[in-house]
């Protein structure tokens, strides 16, 4: 069986979800191989959850400059496995690095990229969401190893007996002239509350929320919940939450079990950020609005009398 490079997301060995993510889809086109590329010691810390999402082995490519530049020394590792390994194809996560790393690497190879993919089938036929998300379209890479990056919360992260046995590869030195060197990292978490794309259950406020001050209407309903805070971009450019937090097209884009749109409208921007959540619960005042053409369930409402009585009710069940 042909190896599924899968490009482990991580910081300092501590694993992203959307890792465990690609290792459940690798498994539908062959035998997944997790690639640690980062300072000495990652792989070490993240071997054995590797290992539980059914890693078959884990190439470790570590080293200091490794974990002091951003994207190089990823795309130099994998087109070298490309070269020597001859995987089915390469997963990485569709975030905003990831993506760089599939651009870079299928260019680097000579393949085709296919990015934001919702789904992939054993016969690497991928889902994709396009256009903002107004299209979904099935498409297949012909040329090359293909180079596929995988929406975060797309795909359910599935436990399977790993091995996950070390190769170590080498990581070639940079030229400084082509790095670019993360200084420092800053985390985006909102307190004690999961990361945005991490999180299963996102609950995002928009124009309709009215001030910053009433967001936190919205992060109590978030924290009972155990979720994330998002916000539309309406809401960012009224100076209602940081930016960091905001979903959509020029946002963060986020596919969790959950996703709560209290006074959203549901722009097709907002959607192209949020419309592969499993369920989507929205609270508009107006009966008319788009967000509730995608909404599982909708409430037409005041959300500032339907948040609070939802924040109590979970509350009194959650005992
Ligand atoms: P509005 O459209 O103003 O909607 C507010 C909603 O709140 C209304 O539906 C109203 O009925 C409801 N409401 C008001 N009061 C209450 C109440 N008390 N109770 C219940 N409901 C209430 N937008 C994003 O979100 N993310 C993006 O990444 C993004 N990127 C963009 C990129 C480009 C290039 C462009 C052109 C636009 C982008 N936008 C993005 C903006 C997008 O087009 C919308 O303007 C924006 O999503 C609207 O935000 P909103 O739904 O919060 O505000």
């Amino acid at each position: 069986m042909s190896e599924v490079l899968v490009l482990v997301d991580h910081v300092d060995g501590e694993v992203k979800k959307v890792t465990f993510e690609l290792l459940s889809a690798a498994r539908r086109l062959g035998e997944p191989a997790a690639v640690v590329v980062g300072a000495p010691g990652s792989a070490a810390k993240a071997k054995e959850s590797l290992a539980r999402f059914g890693a078959a082995k884990v190439y470790v490519a570590e080293s200091d400059e490794a974990a002091s530049l951003l994207v190089t020394p990823k795309v130099d590792v994998l087109a070298a496995l490309v070269g020597s390994a001859s995987p089915a194809a390469v997963l990485v996560s569709a975030t905003a690095e990831g993506k760089e790393v599939a651009g870079r690497l299928a260019v680097r190879v000579g393949s085709g990229v296919l990015a934001d993919v919702v789904d992939l089938d054993g016969e690497g036929v991928a889902t994709q969401s396009v256009f903002g998300g107004a299209y979904t379209v099935k498409a297949k890479v012909t040329t090359g190893v293909p180079v596929i990056s995988v929406r975060p919360g797309a795909v359910e992260a599935e436990e399977a007996a790993g091995a996950a046995a070390e190769e170590t590869v080498e990581v070639p030195s940079v030229d400084p002239a082509r790095a670019v060197r993360i200084t420092r990292r800053e985390p985006v978490t909102g307190g004690d509350r999961p990361e945005l794309t991490e999180a299963s259950v996102v609950v995002s406020g928009g124009r309709g929320v009215g001030s910053a001050d009433n967001f936190a209407l919205v992060e109590k309903l978030a924290d009972v919940l155990g979720g994330a805070v998002g916000a539309s971009r309406a809401a960012v450019d009224s100076g209602y939450y940081p930016h960091q937090f905001q979903v959509g097209q020029t946002g963060k884009t986020v596919a969790p079990q959950l996703y709560i749109a209290l006074g959203i409208s549901g722009a097709i921007q907002h959607r192209a950020g949020m419309q592969t959540s499993k369920t989507i619960v929205a609270v508009n005042k107006d009966p008319e609005a788009p967000i509730f053409e995608i909404a599982d369930f909708g409430v037409v409402g005041d959300l500032f009398q339907v948040a609070p009585q939802l924040t109590e009710e979970i509350t009194k069940r959650r005992g």
